[in-house]
């Protein structure tokens, strides 16, 4: 029998998540018997802050999202997973109710939500604040985990979309941190428990996307939540949701990581029943130092291979676009080299092929661009567009240029400019670079 937030849970299937996107389902849940829904306080600016349980059984977890308020992926997940343990639709987890004590607090940070920033209202950074604790917001976290004493605490994060996997090409969907509790980077039994739970949970995840999870950095972080509650002897889980080729709104994270906490509940569920031997448990542990490590800012959005430049001083080189944050719509000319460690979310191997600037086409008449019609202009050389604006119809998927200085270096790109160009074979234009978007033309 769906459950009564099944009916909701496709409508978080959004780049973004606000604090009105999840009264629904409070609205919904507080009628619901099995679960009790706490306010736990308010943020800066007021918003409620709530805690959602879940069962009354002996192992504790507690799971919060979205502390970097424009970092939403697993305030779906949290109740993805809600829903499954309503439907009890995990036949693993038998009478999870009575065994777990589930807190979910979705969205600790609602003020950086609504403005879709990293931040709170106050400008502070909720995980730099454990130590400091200036924030209503942190405070309210470490409250919870002083008084719930969580025995695992699952710490929901969203990262940057250019973590690269390893060295796979792939970008990192999935990354996970058993956190440091100090700066020699010990490991005491929660810690242990945490590496061989995610070691676990890569098992589980591996045969939807096994080149794309990776292991986080460890660096000790004493400012942050996660390493301070390590230290608290919770075993602590991060699990930071990234990108995934063609997702933009990391639906696939956001499923890998119920997958991943349902398969953790599962590991304690076994171990609570002596059901893991110690050589198993030795075994998951020993995974999690296999995971390939999450490569800061070696992917891009778009990578052009080896694109011919020519002149007088010819050359060939790679470029990377990127956009100018996770939510905008302009993207950048970010490097141009060799960039054969690199890769692109898209990547085109354009070695055969010789940039052009294209050139302009003044609009003596009204003119309507459809994706059609834009793709004859650019086989034409026309990049963009100049006259008044109100000639120009723009029905494509596509940004059009519109009076803008271009072609200033006819022979190379400029860093850090908006990413438009052509790409041509002999003479002929076979793609095309506009605002980040690959178009290929025949
Ligand atoms: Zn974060």
């Amino acid at each position: 029998m769906p459950s009564s937030i099944a009916h909701l849970l496709s409508k978080l299937n959004l780049e973004h998540i606000t604090h009105s996107d999840i009264q629904p389902f409070f609205e919904v849940l507080h009628k619901e018997t099995r679960v009790q829904i706490t306010h736990e306080g308010s943020s800066f600016e007021g918003r409620s802050i709530k805690r959602i349980s879940y069962g009354h059984g002996p192992i504790v977890i507690l799971a919060w999202t979205q502390m970097h308020g424009n970092e939403a992926t697993a305030t779906a997940s949290v109740f993805d997973l809600l829903d499954t343990l309503l439907q009890s639709s995990d036949k693993r987890l038998n009478n999870a109710q009575t065994l777990f004590t589930v807190h979910i607090v979705p969205m600790l940070n609602p003020d950086g939500a609504q403005r879709c920033i990293r931040h709170n209202a106050q400008g502070i950074d909720i995980n730099r604040d454990a130590m400091a604790k200036q924030t209503p917001e942190g405070n309210i976290l470490m409250h919870l985990v002083d008084t719930l004493q969580p025995n695992v605490a699952f710490n929901l994060h969203d990262q940057s979309p250019y973590y690269q996997c390893g060295t796979t090409g792939n970008p990192s969907t999935i990354a996970f941190l058993a956190p440091a509790f100090d700066i020699e980077k010990s490991v005491d039994d929660s810690r242990q428990l945490a590496m061989a739970l995610i070691g676990r949970m890569t098992e589980a995840i591996y045969p939807h996307i096994e080149a794309c999870v990776a292991r986080y950095d460890d660096t000790f972080s004493p400012r942050s939540f996660g390493d301070r509650i390590a230290g608290k002897g919770a075993a602590t889980i991060l699990i930071e949701s990234g990108a995934a080729r063609g997702d933009p709104n990391r639906q696939i994270a956001r499923s890998m990581n119920v997958i991943a906490i349902l398969e953790a509940m599962s590991m304690l569920q076994d171990r609570h029943h002596q059901k893991i031997s110690q050589a198993a448990f030795d075994k998951y542990q020993q995974q999690y130092w296999k995971i390939p490590e999450n490569i800061c800012e070696t992917l891009s959005s778009l990578l052009i291979r080896g694109l011919h430049f020519s002149g007088v001083h010819s050359y060939q080189a790679s470029i990377s676009i990127k956009q100018t944050s996770r939510y905008s719509r302009q993207f950048y000319i970010d490097t141009v080299g060799d960039l054969h460690v690199q890769a692109g979310l898209v990547d085109y191997d354009a070695s055969e092929l010789t940039y052009d600037t294209g050139k302009t086409h003044t609009l003596n008449a009204p003119t309507i661009i459809t994706n059609e019609s834009y793709k004859q202009w650019l086989k034409q050389g026309v990049i963009q567009f100049q006259g008044e604006t109100h000639h120009l119809s723009n029905q494509s998927d596509y940004q059009v240029m519109l009076n803008q200085p271009v072609g200033a270096n006819s022979q190379a790109l400029v860093l850090q400019q908006p990413a438009y160009f052509l790409m041509r074979k002999g003479k002929a234009i076979v793609a095309a670079v506009i605002n980040g978007a690959l178009i290929e033309i025949d």
